[in-house]
């Protein structure tokens, strides 16, 4: 612990001279609304503030600690740095922002409040930014912004969160709480083996993430939402999203697709469970709950696929044309049998009994995957 004269702030780290009514600097003291302050003056306590903690930083990083900024700042955020190094990590601890702060560089922010509004709605290139328990008392809102990343845990949003019209390479919310709506619209969310995460929160108002594209998936677990989340015009199927997106993710969206009468779409994600639940069973363990569900998969693609089944009826049907008179070995014993299937009796003529009952069994099964997958495609 550096040791401090009597006249300087105790706050660590800090070297500016303590106010008159303070033990605090003027970087560090809290202030009123308005505050009173020249902005100059306190943009010119902050430098030296600066100064003072890159030419201390280590690895590249410089930590701010528990800057308070007057409500009546105007100056952006660039000012502030105008004359440092663009690649240094700013790393601001307890500090809390009074006005509409919209860092643009690698930023970390821990046990920060935002007073006012974090927004910007310009178009802008590369923004990465995490917060660790940070309170935002004012909007969130990030519009246009290209190769953006955002890492959130523990943080509160007690107003409005919205993102629109962003390519986000990196998304993480771990366990932060939303008390109004969070929507997440028209964005691109992922890059490749970076999954966006959402996880352990909870949203009091509206979850949306209306027309936001998917490409590597989603983990969406864990989280309380008190409205049904609007997944309206997602995309979340491709095959890079299928293999990591988890059965549960595709539940929570069916479900939630259903809930709403949107059943074209849930039924997309239904399928989708589906596919899933078949990659986890195995041959071995669940043979029958797999070979149901392969025969699903592979007619309609679970109800999906309309003209799939009729696919395989013609193929059905034209290798048993092909091979009608083909008797590779006696199974006339099996012929007697088939025989004796009641319903059969009667349709299945003098020959070939066992091969024509499969043949009607397999058939029927095809009819109704192409009846359940034109219901699906064409019911109200
Ligand atoms: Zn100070």
């Amino acid at each position: 612990m550096e040791e401090k004269h009597e006249n300087q702030c105790v706050v660590e780290g800090c070297e500016l001279k303590r106010s008159i009514l303070h033990n605090k600097c003027v970087v560090h003291c809290a202030k009123g609304s308005p505050s009173g302050l020249s902005p100059n003056y306190f943009a010119n306590q902050f430098n030296e503030y600066l100064k003072c903690r890159i030419s201390s930083s280590s690895q590249g990083v410089c930590t701010l600690n528990s800057v308070v900024f007057p409500h009546d700042w105007s100056d952006d955020y660039d000012s502030l740095f105008r004359d440092f190094d663009k690649n240094i990590i700013i790393e601001w601890k307890d500090c809390s922002f009074n006005y509409n702060f919209l860092p643009r560089i690698k930023t970390n922010f821990t046990n920060c409040s935002f007073n006012n509004s974090f927004s910007h709605d310009d178009e802008l290139n590369n923004m990465n930014l995490s917060f660790i328990n940070c309170t935002f008392n004012g909007d969130f809102k990030l519009e246009h912004i290209k190769s953006l990343s955002l890492y959130f845990q523990k943080c509160r949003f007690k107003n409005e969160f919205i993102i629109f019209d962003c390519s986000i390479e990196h998304f993480t919310l771990l366990d932060s709480n939303f008390n109004l709506s969070a929507k997440i619209s028209q964005s691109s969310l992922g890059v490749n083996e970076c999954i966006p995460r959402i996880i352990n929160s909870i949203f009091t108002g509206i979850l949306s993430f209306e027309l936001s594209k998917f490409p590597y998936g989603l983990h969406f677990d864990s989280n309380i939402t008190h409205e049904p989340p609007n997944f309206r015009g997602i995309d979340i199927s491709s095959s890079s999203a299928k293999k990591v997106t988890s059965r549960e993710t595709y539940r929570i969206i069916k479900f939630n697709l259903d809930s709403v009468g949107n059943i074209v779409e849930a039924n997309k994600y239904f399928a989708l469970e589906m596919d899933k639940l078949y990659s986890e069973l195995s041959w071995k363990k669940n043979l029958s709950e797999k070979f149901l569900l392969s025969i699903n998969k592979y007619s309609s693609n679970f109800g999906q696929n309309w003209w799939l089944p009729i696919v395989w009826m013609i193929v059905f049907a034209s290798l048993f044309y092909i091979f009608r008179d083909y008797d590779p070995f006696d199974y006339s014993f099996l012929n007697g049998i088939a025989s004796f299937i009641i319903p059969y009796q009667g349709i299945i003529g003098d020959t070939h009994q066992m091969s024509k009952l499969l043949c009607s069994i397999l058939f029927g099964v095809l009819f109704y995957q192409t009846t359940v997958a034109l219901k699906r495609k064409t019911r109200r």
